[in-house]
């Protein structure tokens, strides 16, 4: 990953990257399960200095653990494992980044993050609310995942950017609640003064990112943002909260020849890294 940057798991580190290929739950494309290998071999072949940050990967601390041995065809299960495998990093002092798979696995990512952090605060980028009770006869859907967060996040300790899918009780949902902003200056200043020194989790949704920028993804949703936005929200916002946790997910390879939607997930990567590592 990142040209041999990243750092074996018994070294030292700060921020501890591990593929969860799951796709278990994609209602409609899957290939989920592909992300991880897809965003590492991408990795290699971008630079490790961020201009915009005036920061390089060489001086980030971070380590790869790979990808997890994930069951097939049983969610909880999978979930069960991914669950474990933050605990595991939190216990040694690391942050968890995990690598999906798709969005479901940030179920247990989140739970791991609020045992271990009871002030937690979760931010979402991503164009659906995923605010659906259950979806295609399970409660641990993709579809799911800000719902199942509610249970052990206070809905006022959530934020969402970037939505513009949902059903009309998901937008009721996010109406009662604020929780939906989005990535102007405003909105990301607000944001940072809303998460003030609290621990936060951050799931980055690629399917936030417009279609046109992101084709490889299982549930693409026209009207998305561009690299641009999202270097906004990393320089003005994730760089100034205390993330203690964080995955990106939902990339699917296979439905993007052209391999852009592998290369935007790695620099995307690459930013946060350099502000979390
Ligand atoms: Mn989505
Ligand atoms: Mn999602």
């Amino acid at each position: 990953m990142f040209e041999g940057l990243a750092r074996p798991p018994s070294a030292p580190h700060r921020v501890r990257v591990f593929g969860a290929p799951l796709d278990g739950t994609a209602s409609f494309r899957p290939g989920q399960r592909f992300g991880p290998a897809a965003i590492r071999a991408a990795s290699d072949e971008i630079e490790t200095y961020s201009p915009v940050l005036d920061r390089d990967l060489a001086d980030a601390s971070f380590a790869d653990a790979g990808d997890l041995e994930l069951p097939l065809g049983d969610a909880a299960a999978a979930l069960e494992r991914i669950g474990e495998a933050a605990e595991v990093a939190f216990a040694d002092g690391a942050a968890p980044f995990a690598l999906g798979g798709d969005h479901a696995i940030t179920i247990a990512l989140v739970r791991a993050a609020a045992r271990r952090h009871p002030r937690l605060r979760l931010v979402q980028l991503d164009a659906h609310a995923d605010l659906r009770d259950e979806w295609t006869g399970t409660r641990l859907s993709h579809a799911s995942v800000i719902a199942r967060a509610a249970e052990c996040v206070d809905a006022a300790r959530i934020r969402q950017l970037g939505v513009r899918s949902g059903t009309r009780e998901e937008y009721a949902w996010m109406r009662a609640h604020g929780t939906r902003t989005g990535f102007a200056h405003e909105e990301l200043a607000a944001l940072v003064d809303w998460a003030g020194e609290d621990p936060v989790y951050l799931t980055v949704d690629l399917d936030v990112f417009d279609p046109a920028f992101l084709p490889g993804t299982g549930t693409p949703e026209p009207g998305g943002i561009d690299w641009w936005a999202f270097q906004r929200f990393v320089k003005e916002a994730a760089a100034r909260m205390r993330i203690v946790g964080a995955d990106l997910v939902e990339l699917a390879p296979g439905l993007d020849p052209t391999g852009r939607s592998a290369i935007l997930a790695a620099k995307a990567l690459r930013e946060l890294l350099l502000v979390l590592a």
